[in-house]
């Protein structure tokens, strides 16, 4: 793996700044009182981190997916939920940059660079998740416009954010429905309806929502690519970027978990000595910390071979499935190692806790990780040798 350059240096420090100076401070409260950030929003306007990943042309940062995935796990550090207001506007962005019609990317892009247009993606409906060529939500022609009807489910943005992709059907013959499916660059107005905000475990501060579309008017220019059909693949290239975004976040928190149980092991004591000095309290230490390094080598590793242009989707499908069960096991030992004020919401490790089986379950479930990692397994590398395959093997 390639060492850290200058410039990667420079805005990770950057990042680690604001998090210790504007986010540390504030999250736990925040997070508690399930309040929006708007002014943590407005900063991170001002740090460009809206533009990360969107070319310089159109007013971006155009960082590399590792830096992207670095700048993830610091926020993460402090509090997930606002890397939730930015990974779907990635997404949402890197689908434009790499499938969109020229005038999209000339009309969408700056105003995203700036945050000026927040994005989602809007895939789940109430009836299907992971089945994604299941969707109801039509996108029926009507001369230069598209009108469409139908329901999502748990999106990201949906109150505060302007600007979506929306996943819908302009074919439901198609067979297989995958060719029927299509996306389209929706903003809010006549028949997009917030129906309501979804309460959630943890990931609190950052709106989940229920929308609904009725008779909602789209113009024909909105459709990414502007050709039916391409919305089902559209959608695997964004899950690439996703799924690194995931397993960044899980760094993230697993870190953060991990420092402040290492804090507290040499703090606490119990039978006259430190926690720490206890043997099983330092086997769940070294387990931690053993996992949460292997998952930072898989999501670069996944990070590094999208950058070099290379198809990613079996790295960060392991990146995202290893990195959430990680993150899991480790804020539960985090808290097993607080004893009873972990469970206690004085201390920050409860919200870990709470935020970590979001990962297991966004950007593809793990089940359908294991599912997409074995067929390509199988497909693939049918001798089972993926990583003489990789390059890796000596
Ligand atoms: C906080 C939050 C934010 C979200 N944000 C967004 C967003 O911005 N945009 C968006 O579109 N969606 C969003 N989602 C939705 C998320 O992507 C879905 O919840 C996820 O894809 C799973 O779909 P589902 O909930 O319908 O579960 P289902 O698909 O109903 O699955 C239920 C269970 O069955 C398992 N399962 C399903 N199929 C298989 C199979 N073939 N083999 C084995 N097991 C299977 C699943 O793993 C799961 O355990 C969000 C969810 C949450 C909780």
């Amino acid at each position: 793996m390639a060492p850290l350059s200058e410039a990667q240096r420079g805005i990770v420090n950057t990042i680690r700044e604001f998090v210790r100076r504007e986010v540390n401070p504030v999250a736990m409260q925040m997070e508690h009182d399930d309040e929006y950030p708007f002014e943590l929003v407005e900063r991170m306007k001002e740090l460009g981190l809206f533009g990360a990943i969107i070319p310089e042309e159109y007013g971006g940062l155009a960082l590399d997916v590792s830096t992207y995935a670095l700048i993830i796990e610091e926020i993460c550090r402090g509090w997930m939920s606002l890397s939730g207001i930015l990974n779907s506007h990635l997404i949402m962005a890197y689908m434009v940059t790499t499938k969109g019609t020229q005038e999209q990317k000339n009309h969408y892009l700056p105003l995203m660079a700036s945050g000026e247009k927040r994005g989602g993606i809007c895939i789940t409906e109430p009836n299907t998740g992971s089945d994604v060529q299941a969707i109801e939500t039509r996108a029926v022609r009507d001369g230069d416009e598209y009108v469409v009807n139908g329901s999502k489910s748990l999106i990201t943005n949906g109150r505060h954010g302007n600007t979506f992709a929306l996943v819908t059907k302009t074919d439901i013959n198609a067979d297989p429905p995958r060719k029927g499916m299509s996306i389209f660059i929706v903003e809010k107005g006549p028949g997009f309806n917030v129906v309501r905000d979804i309460p959630k475990l943890g990931y609190k501060g950052v709106d989940t929502c229920e929308l609904s579309f009725e008779d909602y008017r789209v113009s024909g220019g909105n459709l990414v690519g502007g050709e039916e059909g391409q919305g089902f693949y559209q959608i695997l290239s964004g899950l690439e970027l996703g799924r690194i975004n995931v397993a960044a976040r899980c760094l993230g928190v697993a870190r953060a978990a991990l420092e402040e149980a290492t804090k507290y092991a040499q703090q606490r004591k119990t039978f006259g000595k430190p926690i720490g000095e206890h043997q099983s309290i330092q086997i769940m230490l070294a387990n931690m910390a053993t996992n949460v390094q292997a998952a930072h080598l898989m999501v670069l590793h996944a990070a590094e071979k999208k950058d070099r242009g290379e198809r990613a989707d079996m790295e960060a499908g392991m990146a995202k499935l290893f990195a959430s069960e990680m993150c899991m096991e480790v804020t539960i030992d985090a808290m097993r190692i607080h004893g009873g004020y972990g469970y206690t919401q004085d201390l920050p490790v409860e919200r870990h806790f709470r935020d970590a089986p979001l990962m297991m379950i966004g950007e593809g479930t793990n089940e359908i990780q294991r599912v997409l990692i074995a067929r390509h397994l199988l497909k693939d590398f049918s001798t089972g040798d993926f990583l003489y395959e990789s390059g890796l093997k000596l």
